[in-house]
């Protein structure tokens, strides 16, 4: 988001030994610590971090042949899309739909990624953590990644720094077009959907959203969607359904719903491009607030409060910001 001030320490963590080694020093001086990946959902308090921040810079990615499939280690400083991009060309299916997400990959397993119709829970075999207590390294198979949406272990108990996600992909000649946005692309350009259409198909569709990082692009300047989509109960499904029938629900497990925030922010009345000073939401997205030019944090922080604020009031639902706030926080509700 351009914002926020600058780290008290810094290490470049580009090796296992290098982390123990900075986790021992953390120890033995009492300092906080703050795990960055790539930096593109995190919003930092304009007086920075006083602490030792850590920026996972561990790269490489290995294959492995297990039958007529492929585990492939992808280590956590790896750029995502670059990952991404790496699959489809090896024809690897599976992730062809998580085109264009910005930051590491070790960031991907932590909120379970998930977009235009796959999450990186359903390829994740492992994942390799370090504890940030006692440096121990631990390997978690899928089960005990205890994933949901959005959501796992290791963003439940933030203790854990990812060093590496493995994943277990199947060939395939085509890409997944399950997802309307993915379907409406392909209805519209008749090509074959195969694994390299359908990323860049999402890429375009990200594009016209503003949703891939782009300096070019100003619309872009902000940390993608900056509230979750609100997982709720019947109960609140039926009050709202009775003010307004066509709000949007999605059933998910367990009986409850998944309501769209964009939609949401809409209709209590805040529309794309809507400006709070040097902050705004997206012309192009109104779940994305985006910096104008010289904001700071704690006007994003004023401009996401404010549209919290009005969502609550309109439909009586919370919304849950998305990026890691550092030093930061929303209005209280
Ligand atoms: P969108 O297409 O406007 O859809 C808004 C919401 O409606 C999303 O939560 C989406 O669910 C849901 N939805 C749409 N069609 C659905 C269907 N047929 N069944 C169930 N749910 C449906 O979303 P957007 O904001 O532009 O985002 C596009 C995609 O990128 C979405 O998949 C979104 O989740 C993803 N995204 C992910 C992250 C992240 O992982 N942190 C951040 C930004 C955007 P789903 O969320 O389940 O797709």
């Amino acid at each position: 988001m351009a914002v926020g001030g600058p780290a008290r320490w810094f290490v470049n963590v580009d090796s296992a030994a290098r982390l123990c080694e900075a986790l021992d020093l953390a120890h033995s001086r009492k300092w906080s610590v703050l795990v960055l990946g790539g930096g593109s959902n995190l919003v930092i308090d304009d007086t920075g971090f006083d602490g030792l921040v850590l920026h996972i810079n561990l790269l490489g990615l290995q294959t492995n042949m297990e039958g007529g499939a492929t585990a492939v280690r992808v280590a956590a400083g790896e750029p995502f899309d670059r990952v991404i991009q790496r699959l489809v060309g090896m024809g690897l299916g599976g992730v062809e739909c998580l085109s264009g997400i910005p930051g590491a990959a070790g960031a991907a397993p932590i909120q379970n990624i998930g977009a235009y119709g796959q999450e990186i829970c359903e390829v994740v075999q492992s994942v390799e953590a370090v504890s940030l207590e006692t440096g121990m390294t631990k390997c978690f198979d899928r089960e005990a990644c205890d994933f949901s949406y959005r959501n796992s272990l290791f963003k439940r108990d933030p203790h854990w720094v990812v060093t590496s996600m493995t994943l277990f992909l199947e060939p395939s000649e085509y890409g997944n077009v399950s997802y309307r946005d993915v379907q409406r692309f392909f209805s519209a350009s008749g090509t074959p959907t195969t694994l390299s259409a359908v990323r860049d198909a999402v890429l375009s569709i990200r594009r016209s959203k503003s949703m891939v990082l782009d300096p070019n692009d100003p619309n872009s300047r902000g940390c993608g969607s900056f509230f979750t989509n609100p997982i709720v109960e019947p109960d609140v499904i039926n009050r709202l359904r009775a003010d307004t029938p066509d709000v949007p629900a999605y059933p998910t497990q367990n009986g409850r719903f998944k309501l769209s925030a964009g939609w949401l922010i809409e209709h209590a009345g805040l529309k794309r491009g809507t400006r709070f000073g040097r902050v705004g939401l997206s012309p192009k997205h109104a779940l994305a607030i985006i910096n104008l030019g010289g904001a700071c944090a704690k006007d994003v922080v004023h401009a996401a409060s404010v549209v919290r604020r009005q969502v609550f009031d309109q439909f009586g639902v919370v919304l849950v910001p998305e990026p890691v706030l550092v030093g930061v926080a929303l209005d209280p509700m």
